[in-house]
């Protein structure tokens, strides 16, 4: 089939190169001249594991390619996928200002029947307004049906997720667009879940409150074990056997970041309110991840006293591992806290340097590898699980170091190891080690 795709952040170019390795015909569009550029010359302006290849694999088959011209980009479209950012307001409610643009574009170009997927994260409600914003700007009145379709990838397993998801929810207007969008993926061979448009809608965020509540429930018993001589690992290994609740998302740390969490907790707080419900577990649970952001500097600060002059290695500056996503990570928080305490703060992480640059706190001292950043540290901050810290060569770090200090908020060592390799060594939800 042919398809468009607008927007090619995480979400749109994913999906564009996803649907194009199942043998579909795929244009995707942006604003973003800078970004279709690189895309068209086969680079990747995001760092996704496996996607750079993909993207090259299906240029080269000529399924896939890239535009500004919205006229171009939808002129033989039988579906367009509005995947464009919905980022956050002051208010903490969605900004569907580009999301209603695109609406716009789609009215003005649209010249014969195409379905309109939204893959874009939109309060309940808004596939309505999107068709309403169509429906009202179209210049050729031509018949269209309105797909929600909400997406379930995680950024640095991005292209895995798409062909392994656990489900794809289609909600829709009309059961022929319903088939419609089912037959598109059918070569993904996942299973379908399909409802009416605003459930479809509710499931997005329903999910992401449901995990971000799941993260802070964890955290805040970390808290608990700390004042109560317990271990947060063992606690959420043993309830993690428990196949009601499940391993995954009972990580303790400094709490949940990114594009997506953050925004999608609060944005259901205020469709929540819009209705004049108040969403007092979901308060919480935002309450509970920004007092946890803040942990480690409040343990560094028991720990010294002042921070000032302390020379303070941050490793991990993205808001997960795999990706070069800084938006919402615990390291602008941290960095910035530092900072406004007194210390020199050197930091290091193996992908997202350069989007750090235009996002911390502008005193930041950027390493090029850990053993520069650690060199005649006072302590040393873990603020991103990547694997090349775990493996990373304790015993030289050591020496390198002024005081061999660790507050890691990822929790990435054992206790024993720690011990064993002679640190002092603080972390979340644990004994700390002297
Ligand atoms: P992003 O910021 O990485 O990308 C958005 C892209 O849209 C950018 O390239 C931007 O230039 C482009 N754009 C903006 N306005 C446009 C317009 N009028 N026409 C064409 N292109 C336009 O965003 P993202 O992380 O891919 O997220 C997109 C949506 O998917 C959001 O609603 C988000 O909540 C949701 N989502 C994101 C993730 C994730 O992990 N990032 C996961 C699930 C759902």
């Amino acid at each position: 089939m042919r398809i468009a795709v607008v927007g090619t952040g995480y979400v749109g170019l994913v999906t564009g190169v996803c649907l194009s390795e199942i043998g579909h015909e795929v244009i995707c569009i942006d604003i973003d001249e800078a970004k279709i550029e690189k895309l068209n010359n086969g680079f990747s302006p995001i760092y996704e594991p496996g996607l750079e290849q993909l993207l090259n694999d299906n240029i080269a088959e000529g399924r896939l390619s890239f535009t500004t011209d919205f006229e171009q980009g939808f002129q033989y479209a039988q579906a367009i996928y509005i995947a464009v950012g919905t980022p956050q307001r002051d208010d903490g409610s969605a900004n569907l200002d580009h999301v209603e643009t695109v609406a716009r574009s789609i009215a003005n170009h649209i010249r014969e029947y195409v379905v309109v997927v939204t893959k874009s994260t939109v309060p309940v409600g808004t596939n309505h307004r999107i068709k309403q914003i169509i429906e009202e700007n179209m210049v050729e009145k031509v018949p269209f049906n309105m797909v929600s379709n909400p997406e379930f990838l995680r950024e640095g397993t991005a292209v895995h997720d798409t062909f392994h998801g656990d489900r794809i929810v289609i909600g829709a207007d009309s059961d022929s667009a319903a088939e419609f969008v089912k037959e598109i993926n059918k070569p993904f061979g996942i299973a379908v879940f399909c409802t009416d448009i605003q459930s479809a809608e509710m499931i997005k965020y329903a999910s992401n409150a449901f995990l971000a509540t799941k993260i802070s429930f964890i955290n805040e018993i970390s808290n608990l074990c700390e004042k109560l001589d317990a271990n947060v690992e063992d606690v959420s290994h043993g309830m993690g056997m428990d196949q009601r609740i499940g391993r995954q998302f009972l990580q303790a740390g400094i709490g949940y970041g990114g594009s997506c969490f953050p925004k999608d907790t609060k944005a259901l707080i205020q469709i929540a309110g819009n209705v004049e419900h108040e969403f007092d577990l979901l308060k919480s649970v935002v309450r509970v991840n920004n007092k946890q952001q803040k942990l480690l500097v409040k343990k560094a600060k028991d720990r010294f006293g002042s921070l000032e002059g302390k020379t303070i290695t941050i490793l991990g500056l993205a808001f997960k591992p795999n990706t070069d996503d800084m938006r919402e990570s615990a390291s602008i928080v941290i960095c910035d806290q530092l900072i406004r305490s007194g210390a020199i703060v050197k930091a290091y992480d193996p992908i997202a340097i350069e989007k750090a640059r235009s996002i911390l706190n502008p005193e930041v001292v950027f390493a090029a590898s850990i053993e520069v950043a650690v060199t005649h540290a006072d302590c040393m901050f873990i603020l991103t699980e990547w694997s090349q810290f775990k493996q990373m060569d304790l015993t030289a770090i050591r020496t390198m170091m002024k005081e061999a200090i660790i507050f890691d908020g990822r929790n990435i060592f054992s206790l024993e190891l720690m011990k064993e390799k002679g640190f002092e060594y603080h972390s979340v939800g644990r004994a700390s080690l002297y």
